[in-house]
């Protein structure tokens, strides 16, 4: 039997690629990172996600991809060809996928929303619901982020990206290119097709809060998604987050199963930023107020984090996001002092002062 009649589809992209050895255990650890389990037998990588398979021949240089359905397989040549992109970026990789749904032009991480209702949570959080069509694959894999593409002064009516021959997205010229920015789906209701997602509105030139003050009915964003590492289940967490981490926070504290404990921080602008939180979990919320020091200047949100005692719990998971300043010095805490592994935490930068469009990983 072949491996694609196991698994339903698959394809395969060459690897011309004078280092492989060098990048690949980074690659490897990438991987991982979104919850593959590797193996390895002679020269020959094999990686397996929930949702199908990867393989890396390093004697071939060929890399491979098999799943049981479209998303899947997408989702695995999106992941393959990101680590490749990234940790072999100094030898410029041409990465073409032969096979299964080769030729395919349609991005199936896609999707075009048009604004169904604005509404403001505080005075500076505004909730904006978004509609549209087969939403199901942003409850897989685990991640709970998006790439929201708007449209700018510069590209006021932008064309979407493409499915590329390397798995990417391919974008059109600059006067016609959307600007992305990372967002988290606050909710999900797959069955009425509507994601809502929370809008931090922040002082200064932007893109993504100067497009929500002015969103209205009817206009219209792409997505690109679901992004993000998956959080690992465990029974206890350790939580910290700014404004735009709290989305992603609340929707965890609202989601975990009921017998989840641990400690949630939180820190907003003053107590009007306050919001109500449906915390389905055990996990006690601690809430700073910045109270007039600016955004990205308070420390008590990452020494709140530092000084929490790590349980002596293999079931424990430390998952931190904020300014960039507050998550290194959480990451610091957490890898280097700590000595936790990337499967117990993840501290990540969500924005960082005095820089547009900043990518977290
Ligand atoms: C995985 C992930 C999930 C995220 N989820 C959300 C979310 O659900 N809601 C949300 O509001 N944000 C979220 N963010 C943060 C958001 O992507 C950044 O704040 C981003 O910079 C916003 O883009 P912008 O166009 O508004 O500002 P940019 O054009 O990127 O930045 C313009 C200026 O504003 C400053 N700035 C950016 N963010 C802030 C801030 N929070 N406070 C003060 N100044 C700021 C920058 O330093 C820069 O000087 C998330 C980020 C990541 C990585």
């Amino acid at each position: 039997m072949t491996e694609a009649s196991v698994s339903g589809l698959a394809c395969e992209a060459r690897l011309n690629l004078r280092n492989l050895p060098l990048y690949i255990d980074r690659i490897s650890d990438r991987l991982q990172s979104f919850e593959a389990d590797a193996t390895q037998e002679g020269q020959r990588l094999d990686f397996r996600f929930a949702f199908g398979g990867a393989s890396f021949d390093m004697e071939r240089l060929v890399m491979r991809a098999n799943a049981a359905d479209r998303d899947g397989l997408a989702r695995i040549k999106d992941l393959l060809a990101t680590a490749v992109e990234v940790y072999a970026r100094e030898e410029n990789p041409e990465i073409v996928w032969t096979g299964d749904l080769a030729g395919e032009t349609r991005l199936a991480q896609f999707r075009e929303m048009t604004v169904t209702h604005v509404g403001d949570l505080t005075p500076h959080m505004r909730r904006i619901r978004f509609a549209g069509e087969d939403l199901s694959r942003f409850v897989k894999f685990g991640g709970m982020h998006i790439r929201m593409l708007f449209p700018t002064r510069e590209a006021p009516n932008p064309l979407w990206p493409v499915l590329g021959s390397n798995g990417l997205p391919a974008w059109p010229s600059d006067d016609r290119r959307p600007v992305a920015r990372v967002y988290t789906i606050r909710a999900l209701d797959v069955a009425n097709g509507v994601i809502d997602v929370d809008f931090l509105v922040h002082p200064g030139e932007s893109v993504g809060a100067a497009w929500a003050i002015q969103a209205a009915s009817g206009m219209k964003v792409g997505i690109i998604g679901p992004v993000g590492r998956p959080v690992r289940q465990a029974s206890w967490y350790l939580m910290g987050a700014d404004e735009t981490g709290l989305p992603a926070l609340a929707r965890m504290l609202e989601t975990l199963p009921a017998e989840t404990s641990g400690m949630a921080f939180i820190e907003v602008a003053d107590e009007a930023e306050r919001q109500p939180i449906d915390n389905a979990t055990g996990i006690e919320m601690h809430w700073f107020l910045r109270n007039g020091v600016p955004a990205g200047e308070d420390q008590r949100l990452a020494d709140a984090v530092r000084a929490v005692a790590w349980p002596q719990n293999d079931s424990a998971y430390g998952w931190f996001a904020a300014e960039a300043a507050a998550a290194k010095i959480v990451r610091e805490h957490w890898r280097g002092t700590l000595g936790l592994g990337r499967d117990h935490t993840l501290a990540a930068a969500y924005w960082r002062r005095d820089v547009a469009g900043l990518m977290a990983g």
